[in-house]
């Protein structure tokens, strides 16, 4: 029997393995599914991870329970060896593995771009994983509680700031969200006022939300500005070292928490570890069939989707033109190419992949939003109900939509949660220190453990 081995189990990979799991007759070929995470992750909804509005576990869809017929490998692909038909995967625990196929089906995303700016590796958080966004909403939320017990002074503005680097989708969705969070979240402070929050959203370009025209683009600049952030258009970050955060304009200022969403890069094993051709950005060179190479040279039994590969838009109108690198194309890629594998076995020839954009949605924070297809925009409340709306009917499985709807709901009735679980990463702290307080670093400055004692004795009268 034929193996399709299928390279990240994202949303092209999950969606591939899954119609194959339907399309396939028994026998016809096995498919084996390999992915570092256990989950596909629907990056949709860290947005409203970070803000507390989706439970974090409810944006990762399990490969086990949905997968059922797929054989499942934890590891992380390092080489994909075509002229062999072999990859090598490195799993967590063990010796690395080398894996042979068929078939393979190359959906290992992209990776988020880093630039070479002091301080960034060490302070920034970035925003593609379930664990990001989960960091981003802890951190807030325990600056808070910190900022809290102290009194007004520069470690607490710092506590109270907040730099978003990118306005890009995925950039302006956590800004917005992290805004919304930040405003509901001081009413349960009284210690605290909101005059003190500080958000700033950082953007290279004179513009943020690329997917969207100038006007609405403008307008959502205009509407955050409204609820009190910066936004700082035609700017880069110069530099974030120890979250002291140094503009391009020369303005600085410090940052407890500083989210970096500057876009994708090329995988690194799909740029640099396979055989498989690729372009002058890393991307696989992929046809319209999703099959891997060109027209003129076509590579047999190697497909690819998802933000990994340069697919020719064919709807563009523009030679040469790809795909944009978002969910709506990887679904839609991950299904097709499902469709032409199974056509292929069976002697028929697979169809080329053909998509008009349903347009874009993005939130801007709970009850906000816009929307814009072609000429038509929306914006607030309708255009963020129809972002809940279209992802709650798109995230897979039934499982999923429930478990979200019932989230929304309560948090309708009662409100986001707003404790930190930051804690989480210390787990034997308490059963270690016996409930004894921590003490501060050493390194801490004299008057900040001085501020903090006076502002907790006023406290408590
Ligand atoms: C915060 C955020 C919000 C977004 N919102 C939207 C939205 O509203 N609408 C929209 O259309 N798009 C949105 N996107 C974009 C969309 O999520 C991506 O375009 C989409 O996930 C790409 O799918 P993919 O399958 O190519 O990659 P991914 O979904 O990233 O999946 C790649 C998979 O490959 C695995 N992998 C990586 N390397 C290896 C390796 N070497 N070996 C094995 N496995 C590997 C990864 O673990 C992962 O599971 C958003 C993205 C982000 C980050």
């Amino acid at each position: 029997m034929r193996t399709i081995l299928v390279v990240g189990g994202g949303y092209a990979g999950f969606y591939a393995a899954w119609r194959l799991e339907k399309e396939l007759r028994a026998g016809e070929a096995r498919i084996v599914v390999v992915d570092p995470r256990p989950y596909m992750t629907y990056q949709p909804f860290l947005p409203e991870v970070l803000a507390g509005s989706v439970e974090a576990r409810h944006a990762a869809v399990s490969h086990r329970r949905h997968l059922r017929r797929a054989g499942l490998v934890a590891g992380t692909v390092t080489a994909i060896d075509h002229a062999h038909r072999t990859v090598t995967v490195h799993p967590a625990e063990g010796p690395d593995l080398v894996l042979g196929y068929d078939i393979i089906v190359v959906t290992a995303g992209a990776v988020t771009r880093k630039l070479a700016i002091p301080g960034v590796a060490e302070s920034a958080i970035g925003m593609k994983h379930v664990e990001e966004a989960v960091a981003i909403r802890d951190r807030l939320l325990t600056a808070f509680d910190q900022a809290a017990t102290l009194e007004p002074g520069p470690l607490r503005r710092r506590l109270l700031t907040v730099t978003v680097v990118g306005g890009g989708f995925s950039g302006v969705e956590g800004f917005g969200e992290l805004l919304s969070l930040a405003a509901s979240l001081v009413r349960s402070y009284p210690e605290l006022s909101p005059a003190e929050l500080t958000f700033h959203l950082v953007e290279a370009r004179d513009r943020i939300l690329p997917e969207v025209s100038d006007r609405p683009g403008q307008w959502v600049v205009r509407s955050l500005e409204k609820r009190g952030a910066q936004v700082h258009l035609n700017t880069e970050l110069v530099s974030a070292r120890n979250g002291h955060v140094v503009l391009s304009t020369g303005e600085q200022f410090d940052s407890e928490l500083i989210v970096w969403t500057v876009g994708n890069a090329a995988n690194p094993m799909v740029h640099s570890r396979t055989d498989l051709p690729i372009d002058q950005h890393g991307m696989l060179v992929v046809r319209a069939d999703l099959r891997v190479g060109t027209d003129v040279e076509p590579v047999p039994d190697a497909w690819a989707a998802g933000d990994d590969a340069a697919v020719p838009d064919l709807v563009a109108n523009r030679p040469g033109a790809a795909t944009v690198p978002n969910a709506q194309n990887a679904v839609r890629q991950g299904k097709l190419l499902a469709d032409n594998i199974a056509a292929t076995l069976r002697g028929s020839e697979p169809k080329p992949y053909v998509h008009h954009s349903l347009g874009t949605v993005a939130t801007l924070g709970l009850g906000r939003g816009i929307f814009q297809y072609r000429r038509l925009v929306i914006k607030g409340f309708p255009a963020w109900l129809m972002h809940r709306g279209y992802h709650v009917l798109a995230v897979p499985t039934w499982e999923r939509k429930i478990r979200v709807l019932a989230i929304w709901l309560t948090g309708a009735l009662f409100g986001r949660d707003i404790v930190s679980l930051a804690s989480v990463q210390h787990p034997r702290e308490a059963f270690i220190t016996g409930g004894e307080p921590a003490l501060p670093p050493s390194d801490a400055p004299a008057d900040v453990t001085r501020d903090r004692g006076r502002a907790v004795l006023a406290g408590h009268g």
